[in-house]
């Protein structure tokens, strides 16, 4: 028996040790990890530049108070922000929190100002922001608030796709709009770059601000450090964590300099957040991620991956119903329900992850080799082609 409460239905494997894009597991057997703990591994398994940041680390210092200078923390936040629109940065330890604190950061933007009403946040009904009490409701998920009432005041929801409904919602005392560029738990479904500027005017006029979730779909995974600078908008603020970490928990918030503002000593706060041994592999992971010569292959990659999963779809149109995605955040959408596909692609040696809407969701590494998207291609062939 286990002794983990039982809040997952666990597949029956476990891993010894992962290289690279691969994971060998307890029961003898060697498995393509697309799933990369649902993209954190952003680098793959045990890379040397990452094992060696923790490592030298290690020896050096674990953890000290945010009471004092935390050097590596600086370092990351400046790369982090010369990157991107953000002005300034806080370090949190999950996606959840990076959520939470996004959230926090706008209400007391407008507390700073005079405003304290508008403090209501905006979210996509049945989107995923974590699983913290107020990032749960701020989904308005059924199915993830059910039981753990009472429900929290504070947040809205609209449909996804509907700006009539979305602009019907926005009141007085309406604070943000919070939106993932690309739902990832919600099926890999992407707003298109037109509906993101449209947000971004609808901000602006109604001067309110726009919280766009990186959390899964940033840093690097869509193929552009952020899934949102193709549509050439600058958010207000940008919880990420997931990747950044390349498997270490990081999260963080970013802002500009307007809402940093209401960000004074004593607003916020982390015991873990930012601590030197996530500081120095975030800045590792960095380093190689946000260079444009990553970027680029990621790209490339993608059109390859994603022109021969066409073909796959056109090939068995009734099992593939679509494609989704950008980058190597990958939705493979099929006709029905998906869970004995996944098991299928398992025991064939490669692991893949579900979302809603009969989503499978492929994340291979960033760092992933053209052979073993390979791989991965000619295992889905082999399970569409014997699948009922
Ligand atoms: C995973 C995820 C979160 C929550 O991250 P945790 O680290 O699990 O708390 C929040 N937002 C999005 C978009 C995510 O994909």
């Amino acid at each position: 028996m286990s002794y983990l409460a039982k809040t997952y239905n666990r597949k029956n494997i476990a891993f010894k040790y992962g290289k690279g894009s691969y994971l060998y597991a307890t029961n003898g057997k060697k498995y393509l990890d697309f799933v990369s703990g649902i993209a954190v591994n952003s680098l793959g398994h045990s890379h040397p530049k990452l094992v060696d940041a923790l490592k030298k680390q290690s020896k050096k210092l674990w953890h000290v108070s945010n009471a004092f200078q935390i050097p590596e923390g600086e370092k990351l936040a400046k790369k982090l922000c010369k990157k991107t629109f953000a002005h300034s940065v806080i370090f949190q330890n999950s996606g959840a929190e990076a959520t939470e604190a996004a959230i926090k950061v706008a209400r007391r933007y407008f507390y700073s100002i005079g405003k304290p009403k508008k403090n209501q946040i905006l979210c996509v009904k049945n989107s995923f922001h974590g699983r913290t009490i107020a990032a749960i409701f701020a989904s308005g998920s059924k199915k993830m608030t059910e039981g753990f009432g009472p429900k929290l005041p504070g947040f809205n929801t609209f449909i996804f796709g509907n700006h009539e409904a979305l602009k019907k919602k926005i009141n007085k005392n309406t604070a943000a709009i919070m939106v993932e560029p690309i739902m990832g738990e919600g099926g890999i479904k992407e707003i298109p770059d037109w509906c993101l500027k449209e947000l971004r005017k609808l901000c602006d006029k109604k001067k309110i601000l726009l919280i766009l979730d990186e959390v899964q779909c940033g840093i690097s995974r869509s193929g552009d450090f952020f899934a949102f600078e193709k549509s050439k908008i600058k958010p207000d603020i940008v919880p990420i964590a997931k990747g950044i970490g390349g498997g270490f928990p990081i999260g963080a918030v970013l802002m500009n300099k307007k809402v940093a503002s209401g960000m004074t000593p004593g607003t916020h706060g982390s015991t873990f957040g930012g601590n030197p041994l996530a500081m120095v592999v975030g800045n590792a992971v960095m380093d190689i991620v946000s260079n444009r010569k990553f970027l680029n292959n990621v790209k490339n990659l993608s059109k390859y991956f994603l022109s021969k999963l066409n073909k796959l779809k056109d090939r068995y149109p009734n099992i593939i119903r679509e494609i989704r995605g950008r980058g190597l955040l990958i939705g493979l959408q099929l006709q029905k329900d998906q869970s004995k596909f996944i098991e299928k692609l398992m025991d064939n040696g490669l692991l893949t992850i579900r979302a809603s809407e009969n989503v499978i969701r492929i994340l291979p590494p960033l760092n992933v080799k053209k052979t073993e998207l390979n791989r991965a291609l000619k295992i889905i062939n082999n399970v569409c082609k014997n699948f009922s």
